[in-house]
């Protein structure tokens, strides 16, 4: 699996709609300050469910959308899409390309799609546990990262070492699974209080 494309449209300072392919090796994007490099990065994040506007370096939400510049308006919504070579079905989809997008209007609404499919945040969060690029993964290491990964808590850092073994999916079934029982165990709690009362 490998990253083949991304699309930004009215995504911070892509007002347009840009397309870069990444061919299979390394891709370097270079460009001068403030040109947009790291809002590509922020782009991929966001795709991938950053829910943070701080981590995305705006005080909310809509601050990713185009805000306009001196010589065009602002836009309505901005748009991301990834597009994700899956000819070795490293993602548990029968599609050989799959495409993510993420869409937010200034009125706060906002869509995920998989492959032009509505779908809901969860379904992207799950889509991609345990490839390791996820929005946490450890396959985009941003600036000062490596640094907080060093001197982040013990604990924090096991988390990357489970990413990387393909656990966090099982793990997060596994919370999913004790918080039913424990809405079943007080539902239970419940009804003996009821049936007592009945007695
Ligand atoms: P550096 O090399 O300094 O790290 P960079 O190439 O990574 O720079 P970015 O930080 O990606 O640059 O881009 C910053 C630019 O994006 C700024 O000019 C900023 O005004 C613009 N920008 C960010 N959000 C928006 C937005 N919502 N609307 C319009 N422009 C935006």
């Amino acid at each position: 699996m490998f990253l083949k494309r991304i699309e930004l449209t009215g995504f911070k300072s892509f007002a347009d709609r840009t397309e870069l392919e990444f061919v299979r090796g390394i891709t370097a994007v270079v460009g001068p300050n403030g040109s947009g490099k790291s809002n590509i990065s922020d782009g991929i994040r966001w795709v991938l469910g950053e829910q943070s506007a701080k981590s995305l370096r705006g005080g909310n939400m809509q601050d990713i959308i185009f805000a306009g510049s001196d010589s065009r308006k602002a836009v309505n919504f901005g748009e991301v899409s990834l597009t994700l070579d899956n000819a070795d079905k490293a993602l548990p989809l029968d599609f050989s390309e799959v495409t993510v997008t993420r869409r937010v209007h200034r009125n706060g609404d906002s869509e995920y799609l998989i492959n032009k499919q509505p779908c809901r945040l969860k379904d992207i969060t799950e889509l991609f546990m345990d490839t390791g690029i996820g929005r946490e993964a450890y396959s985009i290491i941003g600036q000062g990262r490596i640094e907080e990964i060093l001197s982040t808590r013990s604990e924090d850092r096991r988390g990357i070492f489970e990413e990387a073994s393909g656990i966090v999916k099982y793990k997060s079934r596994k919370k999913e699974a004790q918080k039913k029982l424990e809405d079943t165990e007080n539902n239970l709690l419940r009804i003996h209080d009821l049936v007592s009362e009945l007695d």
